[in-house]
């Protein structure tokens, strides 16, 4: 039977007619007490703040299913963000087990795909083209890099990654380049106020924002346009935000702003968890929220329903040594489980072999699969070592995050043919296709093309045919006609609407990109080979170029938790957030290694790190292993090291060697 109000709200056509959920019982079923207060809360802020697995992620999909199941809005009229777009693919698909097709067109992302959806539709409005490319890190990388040289910045002295680090920090501050320049200080800050000032301004000519642009200009773009702003007040009647603890100020500012008027804002979160400090996140955003709404309802969930009561006491004894925390009562119903295991290896072969044996002896003692064990470290090189070991007893793996299929050379080369076709504004892409294939044109051509492009103004694509004016040899201008008459018949095929896929092979049959890889040496041609096949398949799936550039460029390192099925997972901490398995290994716990050399001597970077390590056992919901290694390969040379302070952290009694 339909609970009243939907019986009332279907009758009334307003209603969710394709509903699945046949009670609204179903959907309180499996909630306890203080879940289904947060499910039900209605009529101002709700802030959910509790510890690791006490059901944070289901209580924000059950309130979004419970709004829309009683027809007190729409599927569209919502908008839930979540950390990666993995995790809200998700969410995603919970949601539509519940409520059927129409789940699907909910506004469901991370707050980088959100608003790059607000930008395709307003960027206009300030400044921006609608059809402006994004930036990667690598792509932003080479725009600073020439920025140095063209302002005869010594990049040893002052490292491209050092600028993008300030830059970054700067605008999840919502600190433009004005106002860094103004308050700049010291010979670093002046140089990097000179670079960021540039650095914006040609992103701005090249039609272009790099990932922090995405968030700070939408936030600019809602300052500047009312109407704009209240639109989307108008259209989002609920706002929802799962992991809160890691948003930084532009995002909360964005939440804050869209919520400030119906204030049916629900966030969830879990201090002891903020890990992303680095990236800007500010846990203090969950306090922040407590001001911005006074009337906030706040509710604690302390039931953990993951992990066994060994591994909950082992996270708990840890996290209680930051000082700077609210203490929580977190409790398990759950049985004491195994005892937490912990191997002492000789060195980080002998550790990788160890985890490589007891997941043999789990898939076969203990029927468990693959798919539910996992191995953390702290950073990703660290992973070597454990991929050899499995290779020799033939597990199945997937290494998650490593190096991005998009990063790669003949994808990136590939890629940014179809940026040049989608803007031909983006000079970093026009760059890159100059010389991919080789086409021996040169830096001093390169140059000149540019500035010939600057005075003329023109994009550098646009500059191509007008070679020999601007004093490129003759051989670089044939071969620069050839490439813009190549661009401009991609253009064509792409108004005529041949899709992303066709496009590309368009490409790899005009420009001798294939030929040029086919010519490399037999293994890495075919491994290359594969790449781009495996992107053209890739392309098969959009229609529209748009869409395929878009979803490239907003791919993270957690979406690569795709296609694990059936493989254990390694990954670093930072990448498990959010996730559970029966099985965790938690490798490398050296200090120096975990916690991070770097945060050895900061007391508040150290909380961080134990933060990170109250994530990463909380990530197990039966099985706990710790190693260390008494001597360790690091940074090129054999080290001595001993035992992560964290482990000694954790009461004796739970802690069993193997
Ligand atoms: P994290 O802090 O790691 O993000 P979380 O608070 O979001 O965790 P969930 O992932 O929502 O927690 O839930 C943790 C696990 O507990 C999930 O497997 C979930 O299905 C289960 N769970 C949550 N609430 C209940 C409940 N009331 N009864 C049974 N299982 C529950
Ligand atoms: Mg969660």
């Amino acid at each position: 039977m339909l609970g009243f109000p939907a019986q009332l709200a279907r009758a009334w056509n307003c209603a969710p007619k394709w509903c699945r959920v046949i009670d609204e019982e179903e959907l309180l079923e499996g909630l306890n007490p203080a879940q289904r207060e947060a499910v039900l809360h209605r009529g101002s802020p709700l802030l959910v703040i509790a510890g690791a697995g006490s059901g944070k992620t289901r209580v924000l999909t059950r309130r979004i299913a419970h709004l829309v199941y009683k027809g007190e809005v729409r599927s569209s009229s919502i908008l839930a963000i979540t950390f990666t777009n993995k995790a809200a693919d998700e969410m995603r698909s919970r949601l539509v087990e519940m409520l059927g097709d129409e789940a699907k067109y909910m506004w469901m992302s991370t707050f980088h795909s959100a608003c790059v959806r607000i930008l395709r539709s307003h960027a206009d409005r300030f400044g921006y083209s609608r059809s402006f490319t994004i930036y990667d890190t690598q792509d932003s990388r080479r725009l600073v890099e020439q920025i140095e040289k063209e302002l005869n910045i010594d990049p040893k002295k002052i490292r491209p990654q050092a600028i993008m680090r300030e830059i970054g920090a700067a605008k999840s501050e919502m600190v433009d380049f004005e106002s860094y320049r103004e308050h700049a200080s010291g010979p670093f800050e002046t140089k990097v106020s000179e670079v960021y000032s540039l650095y914006q301004q040609r992103l701005k000519q090249f039609s272009a924002m790099d990932f922090d642009d995405l968030l700070m200009v939408t936030v600019n773009l809602f300052e500047a346009c009312p109407d704009v702003l209240d639109m989307y007040r108008d259209r989002f009647k609920h706002i929802l935000v799962d992991e809160y603890q890691d948003t930084n100020q532009v995002q909360n500012r964005l939440v804050l702003m869209l919520g400030e008027v119906h204030r049916n804002v629900c966030v969830v979160g879990d201090a002891d968890q903020s890990i992303y400090m680095f990236r800007g996140a500010d846990v203090r955003n969950i306090l922040e929220f407590e001001k911005a709404f006074p009337d906030v309802k706040v509710i604690a969930l302390e039931q953990n329903y993951r992990s066994t009561k060994t591994i909950l006491d082992t996270a708990n004894a840890v996290i209680s040594n930051n000082r700077s925390r609210i203490p929580k009562n977190l409790w398990t119903s759950s049985d004491a489980g195994p005892p937490i295991f912990r191997y002492r290896a000789s060195d980080e072969n002998d550790e990788a072999r160890f985890v490589g044996r007891e997941i043999k002896r789990l898939a076969d003692q203990e029927a468990l699969f693959y798919s539910d064990m996992a191995v953390f470290y702290r950073t990703n090189a660290q992973s070597r070592a454990l991929e050899e070991a499995l290779v020799i007893e033939g597990i199945p793996y997937k290494v998650i995050g490593s190096t991005r299929f998009y990063d790669r050379r003949e994808v990136k080369d590939l890629l940014a043919y179809l940026m040049v076709v989608a803007n031909p504004a983006d000079e970093i892409s026009a760059r890159r296709i100059i010389n991919s294939p080789k086409r021996g044109v040169g830096d001093v051509t390169l140059a000149k093309l540019a500035e010939y492009a600057r005075a003329s103004g023109i994009s550098l694509v646009d500059s191509f045919p007008y070679a020999t004016e601007a004093g490129a040899p003759k051989k670089a201008a044939i071969a620069l006609a050839e490439l813009s008459s190549i661009v401009s018949e991609l253009a064509q095929m792409n108004d005529s609407g041949v899709g992303p896929a066709q496009l590309l092979s368009a490409v790899l049959d005009r420009t001798g990109y294939r030929e040029s890889i086919k010519a490399l040496e037999a293994r890495e041609a075919q491994s290359r080979m594969e790449n781009i096949a495996e992107l053209v398949s890739m392309a098969g799936r959009f229609g529209e170029l748009q869409d395929m550039l878009e979803t490239v460029a907003l791919v993270s390192d957690a979406d690569d938790l795709y296609g694990i099925e059936g493989k254990v997972s390694l990954m670093t901490i930072h990448i498990a957030k959010g996730l559970e398995f029966e099985v965790v290994f938690m490798v490398g716990m050296d200090d120096g290694v975990f916690p991070h050399m770097r945060s050895i001597d900061d007391p508040v970077q150290l909380e961080e790190e134990r933060r990170l390590c109250y994530v990463g056992i909380t990530r197990s919901k039966r099985w706990l292993y710790l190693t260390h290694a008494w001597e360790r390969m690091l940074w090129g040379a054999y080290n001595n090291s001993i035992p992560s302070r964290f482990i000694s952290e954790i009461p004796d009694e739970l802690v069993r060697d193997l």
